[in-house]
């Protein structure tokens, strides 16, 4: 017989059937033995009677998570006893035979319910049943459902999906790069993306014009708050295009995402409020302001675009470095200025970000598409002609190639999946997150290696 899922139960009345999936709960009431059974579709309650002697011998064994395939007969409930509101709360399986495929020790953590009260520690050592809960298998379906819903949308218009690449030589996005080491080249090392940046511009002197990925990016950061040092962004880039049309594109987009798969929440605002970075921060005194009129309702979302950021900021050191990244563009009535390399710190750049709800969802800009601007942004950056060269001799080159003028966006999945799924932190959104301190509990990483792998590498520890 050939397994059927359990939501496909209520068509099936009358039938015998085959189902597979986990204990959830057994009740034991002496002669009925009463066993919901959960698979990736739903859950079902099922029934042992005394008459099928053996399938009730073997009910009375089962315990919570054990994996059982079930073979039995789908009745309809009595008019009385019909529960409305749930997935097959009209119908009950008879078990007419019990297979069991494995048997599980107690788990270590309760998976049925939301889990909140349990030590997070403790729910990331042992994630692979963390994500049995219902909310968790929520979530991560429904991030799916998040980034099935942009590549479809990305796909209409035209967009390609292109993999760049994760070992590269690294992308200036303001934090420490990951580094791995070659063993060809001792001495020598790859950096892990911080994002597409470069690739995608790269992408646009290529000739695709409209690039778009779901792209993982690792940042090394000290980690605060509520970060990961790897994370997700729906990247996109477009070529011929100036921030108008990159807004106007990506609104609808986040239009279209709420009411099709959030219908329930409503957006404060349509058309999204635009602030310039300038107006925010006198007015709200942060470039993320929260928009909402009543911050207590959970289903509303505030969009805004905060646009105009200026090119450079001052480190804490006294230095300059790029707002955003070296790459953005300078504002026209702004030019002037950045060609004389004064007033820096009031020269404007056509980026933009996008905020929901005091959160910055993601940020973007038209790029600098010829070599003597870049350059120049270089210099004012301080970065010497020789570094130029050694880090990005290639944009360098490659904008003397015909680059067209280009611009995007990049959108953080996680955040988007956290503010409207709900959850107080991106790691309720992430199948295996790491914890604050970048550590994955499950597996035990960052962990050592043998000092074979190190010799190989040619590297030595020196604390
Ligand atoms: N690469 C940028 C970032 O990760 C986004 C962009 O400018 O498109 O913030």
């Amino acid at each position: 017989m050939k397994r059927i899922y359990i939501k496909e139960l209520a068509n099936n009345v009358g039938q015998e059937v085959m189902i597979s999936g986990w204990v959830d709960v057994r009740r034991d009431h002496g002669k009925l033995i009463f066993i919901d059974l959960r698979d990736m579709s739903g859950k079902v309650q099922m029934v042992a009677l005394p008459n099928h002697t053996e399938a009730h011998a073997l009910a009375n064994t089962v315990r919570p998570e054990w994996v059982v395939q079930v073979n039995g007969k789908v009745n309809a409930r009595p008019e009385r006893m019909v529960k409305k509101d749930e997935l097959n709360g009209a119908v009950e399986l008879e078990i007419l035979s019990i297979t069991v495929l494995n048997e599980a020790q107690t788990p270590p953590i309760d998976v049925r319910e939301d889990g909140r009260i349990i030590h997070e520690d403790i729910r990331l050592k042992y994630r692979y049943l963390d994500l049995r809960r219902p909310r968790l298998q929520n979530n991560i379906r429904m991030r799916d459902k998040i980034i099935s819903f942009f590549r479809e949308y990305m796909h209409k218009y035209d967009f390609v999906e292109i993999e760049t690449p994760m070992m590269m030589k690294g992308t200036p996005e303001g934090s420490r790069e990951y580094l791995v080491p070659s063993r060809l080249e001792p001495g020598k090392f790859y950096a892990l993306p911080q994002s597409p940046q470069q690739f995608k511009q790269l992408c646009m002197v290529a000739g695709f014009e409209k690039y778009f990925q779901i792209a993982r990016c690792m940042r090394d950061e000290d980690l605060r708050g509520d970060r990961q040092p790897e994370f997700t962004q729906l990247d996109y880039e477009m070529s011929f295009v100036n921030q108008e049309d990159v807004l106007s594109f990506t609104e609808p987009m986040f239009i279209e995402l709420v009411q099709k798969l959030f219908p329930e929440k409503t957006i404060s605002q349509i058309p999204f409020p635009r602030i310039t970075y300038k107006e925010s921060i006198e007015k709200y005194g942060s470039d993320k302001p929260d928009m909402r009129k009543d911050k207590n309702n959970p289903n509303e979302l505030a969009f805004a675009w905060i646009v105009d950021f200026p090119m450079f900021e001052k480190t804490s050191d006294g230095n300059i470095q790029a707002a955003h990244h070296p790459f953005c563009s300078i504002k026209d009535e702004d030019v002037e200025k950045f060609m004389k390399g004064e007033d820096l710190f009031n020269i404007r750049a056509n980026s933009y970000d996008l905020v929901l709800n005091g959160y910055e969802l993601s940020s973007g800009s038209i790029r600098i598409h010829k070599s003597d601007m870049q350059k120049k942004v270089f210099e004012l950056l301080k970065v010497s002609e020789e570094e130029q060269q050694r880090k990005f001799a290639h944009m360098l080159e490659a904008f003397k190639y015909g680059a067209p003028p280009h611009g995007g966006f990049a959108p953080g999945i996680d955040r988007i999946a956290m503010i409207l799924l709900g959850e107080p932190n991106i790691r309720e959104v992430i199948a295996f997150p790491k914890t604050g301190e970048g550590k994955d509990l499950m597996m035990d990483a960052p962990s050592s290696v043998s000092p074979k792998q190190l010799q190989d590498l040619g590297i030595k520890i020196i604390s």
